[in-house]
C-alpha cells in the first residue's frame, strides 16, 4: 500500500464547506448602543434558528443577532452535514436516559427534521439537501448483534431501520471491512452545512432580523426591566436574550462546568471519477458511520467527494478553544490510513481539505437548557456532535422558555432536567483521559466495557463526540 500520508500532501488546512466562493460577506460590526426585544448571541444554527423562528412566530418582534466572528464559521459551517432526526444523540442514548419519553422524542425529532426541510424549501435555501438516510455499519463481528438490538429498539420507539447482512450492506457501499448494517432511510438527510447556515442568515435578514458580525458579547448584566449586553464598541439593551454560544465559554459562568469543548476532525477527498465511484458502488448516496466507540462518519458531497471524519476526540486541558487546535496532523494521518483500509479500491485518491472543530460535549450527550436573570436569559448547549438537526428543536425550546410558555417541548423531562456537570481541573482531564483510554480498549476487546466505564454507565455519566 502507498503511504497514506502522501494523500495529504495537497490538503488545504481549511474546512471544505467554508472554502466556497459563495461565502457571503460579513455584516458590519456593532459600533453604537442599541435596543431590541430579543438579542440572540451566536451565529451558528442555534442562534440562526432562534432568530428566524422568533420572527416567524411574531413578525413585529425586533430581533438582533450578534456573532463574535462570522455566521457559520464554527461547528455549524464545518460539520459532517448529517442532519438527523434524533434529539437524543441516537436511540441507544435516548433509551438509556429517557425510556418513558423516547417515543415522544422520536416523534418530535421526525417533525423537527421535516420542519427543517420545509424551511429550506420555503426560503429556497441552496444547501444540497438530500434525504438519503444513513447507515450504521458493523466492522467487527461483535457489532452485528448490536445492530439487531438497535433495529428492535427503533421498532419499539416507532422508528424503522432496515437491517442489512454483509452482502446487502456491501451491495450499497462496497468495503471489505463491512460485516452488516442498518439503514435509517427516513430519519437522516445530508446537507452542505455552511450553505445551510448562510441560507438561514439570508432568510433571517429577509424577515428583518438585524445581524452584526465580528461583534463579541463580552458581558451580560441585569439592567432595569431588561438585560444589558456589552460588546467591544457598544451595548445592547434587550428585553430577552437567547444564548447559542455552543462550545465557547458561556457568558453565564455557572453554565461553564456543564460542557467541555472536544475536537473532532475530518478529511475531504478530491472529487471521485465515475470509475472510482463505481468501484465502491454507493448509488444511493446515503451517509454511513461505523459502530465502534471511536467511530468514523462518512458521506458524499454533491460533487462526489468523500468526507471522512471522526475517530479521534481530543480534549485540551482547561477546556481551551483555540484556532491552532483546528489542525492535528497525527489525527489526519490516522484518518487517511483508515480511509484506505476501508476503501482499498480508492488507492491513489488524494485529500483536498483537512480540518477540525470544537464540539460542546456534555455528560448526557444531548442538548440541555437553562433560564437565568428571572427568566429573561435562556441558554441551550450540549449537542455533543449531533446538533445539525437538533439545534432547530433547541431554538423552539429557547423561545418557549423565554415566553414563559408551557408547551409539549418544555414539559419534557429532557428539557426540564440538566445533566451532571464535569468536575473541575485537574480531575476533569484525568477523568476524560481514563474514559478515552477505556473506550479505545473496549473497541479492541469486542466492546467489553471495563469497571470504569460500567461505573460511569451506572451514574449516567459519559464522554462522547
Ligand atoms: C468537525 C465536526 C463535525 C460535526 N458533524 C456533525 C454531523 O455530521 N451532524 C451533526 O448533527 N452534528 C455535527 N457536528 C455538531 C454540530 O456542528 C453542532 O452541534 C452545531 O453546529 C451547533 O450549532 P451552534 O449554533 O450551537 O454552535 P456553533 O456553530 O459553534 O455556533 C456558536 C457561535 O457562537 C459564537 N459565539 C461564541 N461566543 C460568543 C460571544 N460571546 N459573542 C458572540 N458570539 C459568540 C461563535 O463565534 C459561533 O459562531 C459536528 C461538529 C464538528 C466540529
Amino acid at each position: 500500500m502507498v503511504d497514506p500520508v502522501r494523500s495529504l500532501q495537497d490538503a488545504k488546512p481549511l474546512p471544505f464547506w467554508l472554502d466556497d466562493p459563495g461565502r457571503p460577506q460579513a455584516a458590519s460590526t456593532l459600533v453604537s448602543d442599541t435596543r431590541c426585544d430579543l438579542l440572540v448571541v451566536g451565529g451558528g444554527y442555534t442562534g440562526l434558528w432562534t432568530a428566524l423562528i422568533a420572527k416567524e412566530r411574531d413578525p413585529s418582534l425586533d430581533v438582533l443577532l450578534i456573532e463574535a466572528q462570522e455566521i457559520g464559521w464554527a461547528a455549524s459551517g464545518r460539520n459532517g452535514g448529517f442532519c438527523e432526526s434524533s434529539l437524543t444523540h441516537g436511540l441507544g442514548n435516548g433509551y438509556q436516559r429517557w425510556p418513558g419519553e423516547l417515543a415522544r422524542l422520536e416523534q418530535l425529532g421526525a417533525r423537527n427534521l421535516q420542519a427543517i426541510e420545509n424551511t429550506i424549501k420555503r426560503y429556497g435555501i441552496d444547501c444540497s439537501w438530500e434525504r438519503t438516510g444513513s447507515m450504521t455499519v458493523a466492522t467487527e463481528p461483535y457489532q452485528v448483534e448490536g445492530l439487531h438490538e438497535l433495529a428492535a429498539l427503533a421498532g419499539r420507539s416507532g422508528s424503522q431501520l432496515t437491517v442489512l447482512d454483509a452482502d446487502a450492506v456491501r451491495a450499497e457501499i462496497d468495503s471489505p471491512t463491512f460485516l452488516g448494517g442498518v439503514w435509517d432511510r427516513h430519519g437522516v438527510a445530508m446537507v452542505n452545512p455552511a450553505r445551510l447556515a448562510w441560507g438561514l442568515k439570508k432568510a433571517c435578514l429577509e424577515l428583518g432580523v438585524r445581524i452584526h458580525e465580528h461583534t463579541r458579547a463580552t458581558d451580560l448584566v441585569r439592567s432595569g426591566a431588561g438585560i444589558a449586553v456589552r460588546t467591544p464598541y457598544g451595548q445592547v439593551r434587550a428585553g430577552r436574550v437567547a444564548l447559542g454560544t455552543n462550545a465557547f465559554p458561556s457568558l453565564l459562568r455557572r453554565h461553564r462546568p456543564y460542557t467541555v469543548p472536544v475536537y473532532d476532525y475530518a478529511l475531504m477527498t478530491e472529487p471521485l471519477t465515475d470509475q472510482q465511484l463505481a468501484s465502491i458502488g454507493w448509488r444511493n448516496r446515503q451517509g454511513f458511520a461505523d459502530s465502534a466507540n471511536h467511530f468514523h462518519y462518512v458521506r458524499l458531497s454533491d460533487d462526489n467527494r468523500i468526507l471522512w471524519g471522526g475517530y479521534d476526540v481530543i480534549y485540551h486541558y482547561g477546556a481551551r478553544v483555540r484556532a491552532e487546535h483546528d489542525q492535528r496532523p497525527q489525527t489526519f494521518a490516522v484518518l487517511a490510513r483508515h480511509f484506505f483500509e476501508t476503501f482499498p479500491q480508492l488507492a491513489g485518491v488524494r485529500f483536498s481539505h483537512a480540518w477540525g472543530g470544537a464540539i460542546d460535549t456534555c455528560t448526557r450527550f444531548s442538548v440541555f437548557f437553562d433560564l437565568s436573570h428571572g427568566g429573561k436569559v435562556a441558554y441551550a448547549a450540549g449537542y455533543t456532535g449531533l446538533g445539525v438537526g437538533a439545534t432547530r428543536f433547541g431554538a423552539e425550546v429557547l423561545l418557549d422558555l423565554l415566553a414563559g410558555e408551557r408547551t409539549e417541548r418544555t414539559a419534557l423531562e429532557m428539557v426540564r432536567r440538566k445533566p451532571l456537570p464535569f468536575p473541575p481541573e485537574p480531575i476533569r482531564s484525568a477523568g476524560i483521559g481514563i474514559t478515552q483510554w477505556s473506550l479505545a480498549r473496549a473497541d479492541e476487546r469486542a466492546g467489553r466495557r471495563n469497571l470504569w466505564l460500567r461505573s460511569l454507565d451506572r451514574l449516567g455519566l459519559g464522554f462522547d463526540s
